[in-house]
């Protein structure tokens, strides 16, 4: 059984990232920033459960020719079952096309036993949501204490 749980999927998803994305925003999440814009997505049993057909649909919306790429929101990523990594694996293989993901966790602060996912990953903004440095003109963030590591130069 796969035991990702998920908030929402944006189909054509043109805020979240460059270009046009199919989003997977997940579901749960412990930090629990002052002011989030997304707490219904706060707790791990909410949402909707993740199944193979979902997931099978999920692949082939992403292979459609005008997406360029896949973000992973949250809830937090990082903070999912392991079936998560499976899936961004299966994105690399059958997919083939850049993936963004967001977390809350600093980049330097990513526990040991989740860094296994940066290998398959192309981008990650890094941070928890903080309200006191909220700005309205970053692209793709919401605060400036939030930074963007890419893979290759990077990481
Ligand atoms: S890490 Fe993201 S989803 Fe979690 S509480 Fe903070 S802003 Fe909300």
């Amino acid at each position: 059984m796969i035991a990702i749980r998920y908030a929402k999927i944006r189909y054509m998803d043109i805020s979240n990232g460059h270009g046009i994305r199919v989003s997977l925003f997940v579901q749960g999440c412990n930090f629990k920033c002052k002011g989030c814009f997304n707490q219904d997505s706060w707790d791990f049993n909410g949402g909707k459960v993740w199944t193979k057909e979902i997931e099978d649909n999920f692949i082939e919306l992403c292979k459609k020719s005008y997406i360029d790429a896949i973000s992973i929101l949250g809830g937090e990523p990082l903070q999912q079952d392991e079936d998560l990594l499976k899936l961004v694996i299966r994105l690399k293989k059958e997919v083939k096309k850049p993936i963004s993901l967001w977390t809350g966790y600093n980049f330097e602060n990513i526990p040991n036993s989740k860094k296994v996912i940066l290998n398959f990953i192309d981008e990650i903004t890094d941070g928890q949501f903080i309200e006191e440095l909220k700005d309205f003109n970053l692209k793709f963030k919401g605060s400036s204490n939030q930074h963007v590591y890419k893979k290759g130069i990077d990481y």
